[in-house]
């Protein structure tokens, strides 16, 4: 069960000594309190875990000091849509709204190489009136002995030219704590210009005590991908790990799954799940053309696999796109097989709004 209480109602208050002091009679329930900052107020949320069924909703619900509860069942419990839930979906971040009813695009490149690529790539994102963008600081590799990012070397040129770009959020990888205080302290060192959504990857959709410390933070919101080897349902309970401990501020990223199956592409695109995704969670939905692909190859038709399988996730609701540039694909260390060149963003750019209006006109179409 999660109980919401009222805004101006706080863990000092009297309604919540009244609300804990019931609570305290069943041994075997215990409640966790968590802050959780929506938009323009702080809320009190508890999340009720154990034998919760002894417990009467109505009863809860009708103490003063409470806006609602939900009785969640046992799947994605903090993510997770419920019956009669009507907690809202999606946070802001940089004043930049994420959530299941709108798009941002995160093009950029898959790792940092040099302060030149960094810059050209940010100042071509403003041309282009584009605030958000992906740079790969901490690259997990395959080989042991492939280039394996910048780390910390790069944060402080990475974020100085964020800010002279207005670029407002940066999805970047981390694959261990000790990155999250790395990009804290080098935020802190540049006046913090700009922001960052952690991202955890598909390598370590399941490495639970990454998940647990990245979700202790609640400052920075975090892009999960899905495991490539593993069920969308173990994938999405994963993403639970982030919220159980406290933050909330979580995107899925579809970013395809590991077969032969799906040869020629790099992995199996798996965009068929955006709206599963949007049906079954609160998450805003994020799609990985880049990772799904992994090549430039094109159709008959002149357009490239990534740009189609993008307008896929695009016309199927997708709520961010997180996608490889580079400007000059033939020397980036990582990936550039995938990437797509600058001059091609105007063409991805249109592509995508033509995908997202003929969402939104699908979407009236369905309206009764
Ligand atoms: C990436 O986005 O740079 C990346 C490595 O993605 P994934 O974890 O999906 O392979
Ligand atoms: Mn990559």
């Amino acid at each position: 069960m999660i109980i919401i209480l009222k805004p101006e109602v706080t863990v000092e208050s009297r309604e919540f000594q009244r609300i804990a002091a019931h609570l305290a009679n069943f041994r075997e329930v215990e409640a966790r309190v968590h802050h959780v900052q929506g938009t323009g107020q702080k809320l009190t949320e508890i999340y009720l875990i154990g034998n919760t069924a002894q417990l009467s909703l109505e009863e809860i619900r009708s103490f003063p000091g409470i806006d609602y509860a939900v009785r969640v069942s046992e799947a994605y419990r903090v993510l997770g849509r419920h019956k009669e839930d009507s907690r809202p979906c999606g946070f802001t971040y940089q004043d930049v709204e994420f959530g299941q009813n709108n798009l941002n695009i995160f093009a950029g490149l898959c790792a940092v190489d040099s302060p030149g690529s960094v810059e050209a790539m940010m100042k071509m994102l403003q041309e282009h009136g584009q605030v958000c963008t992906r740079m790969g600081a901490y690259k997990p590799r395959t080989s042991a002995y492939s280039f394996q990012g910048h780390g910390k070397h790069c944060l402080q040129y990475v974020f100085e030219l964020a800010g002279k770009y207005g670029i407002r959020v940066i999805a970047m990888e981390v694959t261990h704590e000790s990155h999250v205080d790395e990009i804290n302290q080098a935020l802190d060192r540049t006046g913090r210009p700009t922001g960052v959504m952690l991202q955890i990857g598909t390598r370590n959709t399941q490495n639970f005590e990454l998940l647990k410390s990245v979700g202790r933070q609640q400052e920075f919101p975090v892009l999960l991908k899905r495991g490539f080897g593993i069920t969308l349902d173990e994938s999405l309970h994963a993403a639970e790990y982030l919220a159980s401990e406290g933050n909330q501020k979580v995107v899925f990223g579809l970013r395809g799954m590991k077969t032969n199956i799906g040869d020629p592409h790099r992995n199996m695109v798996d965009f068929a799940h955006v709206p599963v995704v949007k049906r079954l969670t609160r998450m805003p939905v994020c799609i990985d053309p880049s990772h799904s692909v992994g090549s430039r190859h094109r159709s008959s038709d002149n357009i490239l696999d990534v740009m189609h399988v993008t307008a896929q996730g695009v016309i199927a609701g997708a709520n961010m796109i997180l996608v490889d540039f580079h400007p000059d694909p033939s020397v980036a260390l990582v990936d550039g097989p995938q990437a797509l060149r600058l001059e091609e963003l105007p063409v991805f750019l249109e592509d995508v709004r033509i995908c997202r209006e003929a969402y939104e006109k699908r979407l009236a179409n369905y309206q009764v």
